[in-house]
């Protein structure tokens, strides 16, 4: 058996076509989307990643702006810089880049930013209401995630789906999804005795690692939908996930290649995300909390 390849830009293409039109709408009643990303320092992947966001942003019609700030900014330079953008009434949503430089306090600056603009999802308000199933943004990596596994008809509801990792920004909120959608979920991590006796067991596999190649095909059960978040970068410079892709596929009935899979999903959901922001700043938005497809 070969995998079915799930192809995360195709399916971010699809999302992103059904935003545009919902910026346009947007833009008629004269409400244009706006994201500020806020970096800090010169770090290479983060640039990069920055610059990716912003260009997703203007290609549906929305208005971005980043802030770069030198690496010895302070933190209540910082602080400033945040609260200027909340009070800013053409900024739906808010993100800081992570990670800050050393001499900064991560958590303090995202319980900074005012969570109706906190599109990262990682304000304590936010987080919490993930956990009660009611949240505005709920954080772009796993809500990318899940969006893949709708699109492709996963099925998820009495299933059996192993995450591994359990951070804050992927792992956790990747487990709460998964739970709200049916599934009963096992978080595995650094400490788990026996890994291989838990990811055999999944119907779905989700890796949030940062380890290259480590979950190999015979970890996977076969016709498992296997799910590879991590994003590794190898001696020779050629990208990789944490799945040994080449082995993996010849048992899981579907996999996510790395790069192609989540990574554009995480893009889109933060477009996503900040749209919803919009919506409900012009008095648009459909519901108090997320739907699946919203
Ligand atoms: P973290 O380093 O914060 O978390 C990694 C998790 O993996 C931890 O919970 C850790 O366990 C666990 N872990 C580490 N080694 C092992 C092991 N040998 N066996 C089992 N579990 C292990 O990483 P993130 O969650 O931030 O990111 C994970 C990966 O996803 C990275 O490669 C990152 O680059 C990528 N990523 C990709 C995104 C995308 O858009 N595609 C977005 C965000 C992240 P413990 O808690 O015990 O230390």
């Amino acid at each position: 058996m070969t995998a079915k390849i799930i192809d995360g830009k195709a399916i971010s293409e699809v999302f992103r076509a059904e935003y545009k039109v919902r910026v346009d709408r947007l833009i008629e009643r004269g409400v244009k989307p706006g994201l500020a990303v806020i970096i800090v320092g010169d770090d290479a992947a983060s640039q990069v990643y920055v610059r990716n966001k912003a260009r997703a942003c203007e290609a549906i019609g929305m208005h971005s702006e980043v802030h770069a700030l030198p690496a010895d900014t302070s933190q209540e330079d910082l602080l400033t810089w945040v609260n200027n953008l909340n009070a800013n009434s053409a900024i739906h949503g808010i993100l800081v880049q992570l990670p800050l430089p050393k001499h900064m306090d991560d958590r303090a600056v995202i319980e900074a930013i005012y969570p109706m603009k906190d599109v990262d999802g990682f304000h304590y308000a936010n987080m919490g209401a993930l956990v009660i199933d009611e949240s505005w943004f709920p954080p772009c990596t796993p809500f990318g995630v899940m969006q893949m596994l709708a699109h492709e008809g996963v099925e998820i509801e009495g299933k059996h789906a192993v995450v591994i990792g359990r951070s804050n920004i992927v792992g956790k909120p990747q487990a709460m999804l998964l739970l709200k959608a049916g599934a009963t979920v096992t978080v595995c991590h650094s400490k788990t005795k026996d890994l291989k006796k838990f990811t055999r067991d999944a119907d779905i596999l989700v890796a949030a690692i940062g380890c290259a190649n480590m979950v190999t095909g015979d970890m996977v059960k076969p016709g498992a939908v296997v799910i590879d978040v991590g994003i590794n970068r190898l001696p020779t410079g050629k990208l990789c996930g944490d799945v040994d892709f080449e082995s993996a596929k010849l048992v899981a009935a579907a996999i996510t290649p790395v790069p192609g899979g989540v990574g554009p999903m995480t893009i889109t959901m933060l477009l996503g995300n900040t749209l919803r922001a919009a919506e409900r700043a012009a008095g648009m938005a459909k519901s108090a909390g997320f739907t699946m497809m919203a």
